[in-house]
């Protein structure tokens, strides 16, 4: 008969792997209903509309430099000026053979006249103007529709309403746009042993450090964030009445602390008895006791109270579904290869995400370790720009092998999280602000980085 052992504890929820939990929780998640907001409250939100371009731009030809309007079929070197057109008016001068009349930046052009020659290439004398140089028709002139023509489309739904696209929109006249709402997050911290930042903890006790980088976490990657004032105590009752009291005001809870085997977790009950649990436990080092559910139609993320854990799980998981209910179609941290410059050792079960410090050298990326890896040694992310996967079934990586890393500093430029997650990839898709920074001709997931002016792009 097989010895039982009466504190053996299991866990009623799959141990799912990264991709398995991910595809539950995007299937949860939709992007807020569209709200119409001004266009001074909207950067770095998602367009709901298809915005329709009710005019033209430019909506009448005009000139791109301060000279003289001509007409371009005129090849006499002389012309006389016959008036002056400032920007802001228009003036109804008229330029035939002959004849020019002085221009500025911005100014519609007079009638007849089909090119500006900019005054460097002139000199002026007693109200002729000296051509130094001769015009070609369109030189130096905007023609109407030539940036947008009436009725196309001048910006899609799905864009991503950054300055360029704020000042299309403002130049179009579209003082009020359709947007997808940032989602308001709710971070509520959980732990008897928890007291504040100011307060000199007393034996057994450790100071609240989640709620604050919690709240860095979400506002670093734009979503409006709060907090509860302080952190709540192991009590299922008082834990239920704060959940549903926050949940009222809020898009998402972020939970943190008491959702392993505990007898103080009392979270993953507590989310099983108020709505559905989609993820119980994840395949992944830190972060295995990771929880997602939805309670009253409200994701609701149980995050491990180990400081690592719970920025990386945030990292993760709760950013990509932050930016999926926002309506953006990146979810993903850019993924490069890179060398290890010493041996991990690593937990074969579980995905481990290893904290390190990625630079490019010249034989391409390397990344350096930050040290011993504990999920509560906070100290294992300071300074890290790079989150390195270490896939399932692997073992220990010696140093010199290749293994791939997400970029945490570097903004989402991937829709598809799987590509990162399978080692060796030989695909990764970097920003284009990602590709700027680095240097040429170094060797991204096998594909080459080639230098193309300023920029640098793939081939
Ligand atoms: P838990 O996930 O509640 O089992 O907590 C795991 C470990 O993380 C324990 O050592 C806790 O004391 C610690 N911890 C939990 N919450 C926090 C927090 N908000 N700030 C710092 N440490 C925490
Ligand atoms: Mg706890």
């Amino acid at each position: 008969m097989m010895k039982m052992n009466p504190m053996k504890r299991s866990c009623d929820y799959p141990m799912l792997p990264i991709e398995d939990a991910w595809r539950r929780i995007a299937a949860a998640l939709a992007s807020l209903p569209p709200v119409r907001k001004p266009l001074s409250l909207v950067s770095g939100l998602v367009l709901a509309e298809d915005i329709i371009a009710r005019e033209s731009m430019p909506t009448f030809a005009v000139a791109s430099m301060d000279g003289y309007a001509v007409l371009s079929s005129d090849d006499s070197s002389k012309r006389s000026i016959t008036g002056e057109q400032d920007a802001g008016v228009k003036l109804d001068l008229a330029v035939t053979e002959g004849t020019a009349v002085r221009i500025m930046t911005g100014a519609p052009l007079p009638i007849g006249a089909d090119a500006v020659i900019p005054f460097e290439n002139t000199f002026e004398e007693a109200g002729v103007v000296h051509l130094l140089a001769s015009a070609k028709p369109g030189a130096n002139v905007r023609p109407v529709g030539q940036d947008i023509a009436a009725g196309e489309i001048a910006l899609p739904k799905g864009s991503v309403l950054e300055p360029a696209e704020i000042g299309l929109l403002a130049s179009l006249g579209c003082s009020r746009v359709l947007v997808h709402p940032r989602p308001r997050v709710s971070i509520m911290v959980t732990g008897n042993e928890l007291v504040a930042v100011d307060a000199t903890p007393k034996p057994g006790q450790t100071r609240d450090s989640n709620t604050l980088a919690l709240l860095a976490a979400a506002t670093a990657c734009g979503f409006d964030a709060v907090a509860l004032p302080h952190p709540i105590g192991d009590n299922a009752c008082v834990l239920e009445q704060a959940l549903i009291e926050t949940l009222a005001g809020s898009d998402m809870i972020v939970t943190s602390g008491g959702v392993s085997m505990g007898t103080f977790d009392l979270i993953k009950p507590l989310l099983a008895r108020l709505g559905e649990i989609l993820v119980g436990r994840v395949a992944m080092k830190p972060g295995k006791p990771l929880t997602f559910a939805m309670i009253h139609g409200k994701p609701v993320f149980g995050l491990p109270g180990n400081p690592v854990s719970s920025l990386v799980c945030f990292e993760q998981f709760v950013r990509p579904a932050l930016r999926r209910m926002s309506g953006q179609r990146l979810l993903w941290r850019p993924c490069v290869q890179v060398r290890l410059a010493q041996t991990l050792r690593h937990d074969p079960e579980r995905t481990e995400f290893q904290r390190a410090i990625v630079e490019l050298e010249p034989r391409g990326f390397t990344a350096h370790s930050t040290g011993v890896q504990g999920s509560a040694r906070i100290k294992s992310l300071v300074g890290a720009n790079a989150l390195l996967i270490l896939p399932v079934g692997m073992g220990d990586f010696p140093a010199g092998s290749r293994v791939m890393a997400l970029l945490i500093n570097q903004p989402e430029a991937r829709e598809d999280l799987s590509l990162c997650h399978a080692i060796p990839a030989k695909t990764a898709i970097l920003s284009r602000r990602l590709l700027g920074l680095f240097p040429p001709a170094d060797d991204v997931d096998g594909r080459r980085l080639k230098r193309g002016g300023n920029a640098f792009s793939f081939r």
